[in-house]
């Protein structure tokens, strides 16, 4: 028997090994194996097992990496449509699907020494002082780590030793599993009845779910489907839309409990920033404990590598049946799985930016399909596409229009800063509508919220005499400054530079430079001026350095101790504080003039969230948003809560310009050191481009142009853009063309499907 092999190294190929006698019966599809290739021994996953091989003198299979394959038939399949699909070598894809701290050559359970007391036969012999003094814990405790009893005997191991030659104590080596929640008390928690809404929503994703297998694709053995089928999924696939608070989570645990009942498992993603110790413990609250018990696994970044090991195989092992995770869990190796919830579908951190570029949403519908699982995105401002996709029919639409406690939403008051710019000298950073209503919180002792997307002081330095802008040496970026350190700061590739006393032009040198452009330093300096006896607090990337820091803002915000909250991105999501009355968005349109097709989108969604922080309590929340373009769309709807009438008009803006969800983006971005060779090879790809053409009718070429971020940590980048409906073909067709390109050694071209990020 031949066993063909994907190596670990990217070589768009796949090898045949011959399996010798000793590892007959251990080598099997997704088995990870160690081959010699040349001189070296490398890793690599079997993706077939063959009678016999086309080549001759076959060297064997070194040997087998863990029990267990470690990637199942089903994941295999998947990460083979990801390499198409995503047009990225199959080894890159087949590497993301098992995470770093699993595939590693040495990855292992933990084992660990532990002591147990053994029954005393006969007389209890006399022991020297020390023995005995170590032989009184373990009488009490009976089964000790020989580790801990060391440390609490103030003892060594050598004398421990002793008790075991005397026959009082066996030490023995066994697998200690690392849970990274041990610490957590979990209180368990039963089933709320549903309200109506819920229950319409459950209803249709259970009977979805007891259709079965008959809902899905058939995949036929080892052929990926070919990726259009991604834009006909059958109508298994739900989005849940509802605001924050109208119950989507309960939802999503009693179809979870309705897997289980059927004896399949379940994935749930969230974005990393939401997986919060509060959430993975909704999740294990729910399922630690009653007949349908089982382990709740999680797999995200902050796990440490033996954490994610064992957690991991919890999952391959069947012991844990429901995975709660970032976008890598997408690809756990659930089996059967009857269940898939992607929440905050719309967040763009599903999208990996980095080779394979898969984004998890995607991929969650189209494992569903392939393994005939349900699927349930859940948002409260769902992405275009997906919301597009229920008007087309490929998704079933469920509806939770309401707060399950009957809270009103907060009332939105657009304030027009071009007329708070004409009453006083410049702008103000507050208005003073906002100032005002600040006042009236502190009165009250009711919390503020302040949102401001940029973190540092100010955004940029100009001299006011040539105009020079103080731009990063590496990237086409303006430096912010940050005052704390009196630093000029690159926002890209982290340069850091002392601020100059005079413009650093040499033929101007004007003492004169201005700042321009504000961050949340300088809200939160000017606030303190405004306000000298408020408690405030900032939260941004500067001053969060580590996990803790954002709990303990966080907990200080919750008991009182903080009269207003300042921050970015980092506090627009899930935070729930029923004392925050008012919320106050500093600068709306900040994202909204971007060269992207999608920032009236993000900045709809943005605005949404951050509102829906105010009145969470039984008081009801207002929201000042600060904007310069006050009547624009993105700003009126969300000011309405209103998101099938941003919606229409946002599908009408797409439908004009022939972007998603009318078309597919493909966007090509070469890079290097030398603009002039970046370009030329941007052209001669280009010209190689034209003739996909032919056979893809409805291709439409941009570019290429200099990136919007033309260049990054010394690299520049030049753009083609290509749109499609059949990404499919381009995908196939780009996979050739690329594979054949020959690019100057220092020019790279990565190649994004689907892309989220324009820059
Ligand atoms: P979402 O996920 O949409 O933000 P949640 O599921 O977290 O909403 O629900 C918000 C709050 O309402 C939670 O505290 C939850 O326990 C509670 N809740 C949800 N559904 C019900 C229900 N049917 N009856 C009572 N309380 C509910
Ligand atoms: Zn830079």
């Amino acid at each position: 028997m031949i066993a063909r092999v994907s190596l670990e190294i990217a070589l768009r190929k796949e090898f045949d090994y011959s399996i010798p006698a000793e590892l007959a019966g251990q080598v099997d599809v997704g088995s990870r194996v160690q081959v010699p290739f040349g001189a070296r021994k490398i890793l690599g996953v079997v993706t077939a097992i063959a009678e016999e091989s086309g080549h001759a003198n076959l060297k064997p299979i070194i040997k087998v990496i863990g029990a267990q394959t470690l990637v199942t038939a089903k994941v295999l399949k998947l990460a083979r449509w990801i390499g198409e699909y995503y047009c990225c070598a199959p080894e890159t894809a087949l590497k993301s699907v098992l995470p770093e701290a699993v595939r590693k050559e040495d990855a292992s359970w933990r084992e660990r020494l532990f002591l147990r007391a053994l029954p005393v036969a006969g007389e209890f012999p006399k022991l020297p002082k020390r023995q005995q003094e170590v032989w009184n814990i373990v009488e009490e405790r009976r089964e000790i780590l020989l580790s801990e009893l060391v440390e609490l005997a103030e003892t060594t191991a050598a004398t421990v030793r002793k008790l075991e030659d005397r026959g009082l104590v066996a030490i023995t080596s066994e697998i200690s599993e690392r849970d990274p929640y041990a610490k957590e008390t979990i209180l368990a928690s039963q089933p709320l009845v549903v309200n109506p809404a819920q229950a319409v929503a459950l209803a249709k994703i259970k009977a979805a779910m007891n259709r079965g297998e008959a809902g899905g694709l058939k995949v036929e053995d080892g052929k990926a489907r070919p990726s259009s089928s991604i834009l006909h999924p059958p109508s298994s696939t739900f989005l849940l839309h509802g605001v924050t608070g109208s119950g989507k989570t309960e939802v999503y645990l009693q179809a979870i409990a309705h897997a289980l009942e059927k004896g399949q498992g379940a994935i749930v993603l969230v974005p990393e920033i939401s997986l919060t110790p509060q959430t993975v413990e909704r999740f294990k609250a729910r399922f630690s404990s009653g007949k349908l018990q089982t382990l709740v696994a999680v797999l995200h970044s902050h796990l440490s590598a033996g954490e994610r090991h064992d957690e991991w195989h919890k999952i391959r092992q069947g012991r844990a049946r429901i995975v709660i995770g970032a976008r890598s869990a997408i690809f756990a190796p659930v089996e059967p799985l009857g269940l898939i919830i992607v929440d905050e579908e719309h967040e763009h951190t599903y999208k990996q930016e980095e080779s394979p570029r898969y984004h998890a949403r995607d991929v969650a519908v189209m494992r569903g399909q392939m393994e005939g699982a349900v699927v349930v995105l859940g948002s409260a401002t769902p992405a275009l596409e997906s919301f597009y996709n229920c008007q087309k029919g490929k998704f079933t639409l469920l509806e939770l229009p309401e707060r399950v406690d009957d809270q009103k939403m907060p009332h939105v008051r657009v304030v027009d800063m071009r007329q708070a710019k004409r009453d006083g000298k410049g702008t103000p950073i507050f208005s003073p509508q906002l100032k005002e209503a600040i006042t009236q919180r502190l009165e009250k002792k009711e919390q503020t919220i302040l949102f401001l997307n940029r973190r540092g002081y100010s955004s940029s330095l100009i001299c006011e005499k040539c105009g020079h802008v103080c731009e990063c040496p590496n990237c086409s970026l303006a430096l912010t400054y940050h005052r704390p350190e009196q630093l000029l700061r690159c926002h890209i590739c982290n340069y850091t530079e002392q601020v100059p006393q005079a413009c650093p032009n040499q033929k101007c040198r004007n003492p004169g430079i201005r700042y321009s452009g504000l961050g949340t330093q300088k809200v939160e300096d000017v606030l303190g001026k405004l306000f000298p006896r408020a408690r405030i607090k900032r939260m941004d990337a500067d001053v969060m350095k580590r996990k803790e820091d954002y709990r303990k803002v966080l907990d200080a915000f919750k008991h009182g101790d903080i009269d207003i909250l300042i921050g970015t991105q980092m506090i627009a999501k899930g935070l729930h504080f029923p004392n925050v009355t008012l919320v106050g968005i500093i600068y709306a349109d900040m994202a909204l003039h971007q060269p992207d097709f999608r920032a009236g989108e993000r900045t709809f969604q943005l605005l949404t969230q951050v509102a829906g922080r105010a009145g969470r309590g039984d008081i009801e929340g207002e929201v000042f948003v600060q904007a310069f373009t006050p009547f624009h769309p993105a700003i009126q709807y969300a000011r309405r809560h209103d998101f099938n009438g941003f919606f229409e008009q946002e599908l009408e803006f797409r439908k004009q310009l022939n972007y998603p969800p009318f078309s597919r983006v493909a966007l090509l971005t070469l890079k290097g050191r030398n603009e002039d060779k970046v370009k030329f090879s941007a052209d001669h790809l280009k010209r190689g481009l034209e003739k996909i053409k032919l056979d893809l009718k409805d291709l439409i070429l941009s570019g290429p142009a200099a990136a919007p971020l033309a260049r990054a940590e010394n690299l520049y980048r030049y753009q083609i853009m290509l749109k499609t409906r059949a990404m499919s073909r381009l995908s196939a067709a780009l996979a050739k063309i690329t594979s054949t390109l020959t690019l100057p050694d220092d020019v790279t071209l990565a190649v994004d499907i689907d892309p989220v990020d324009l820059g």
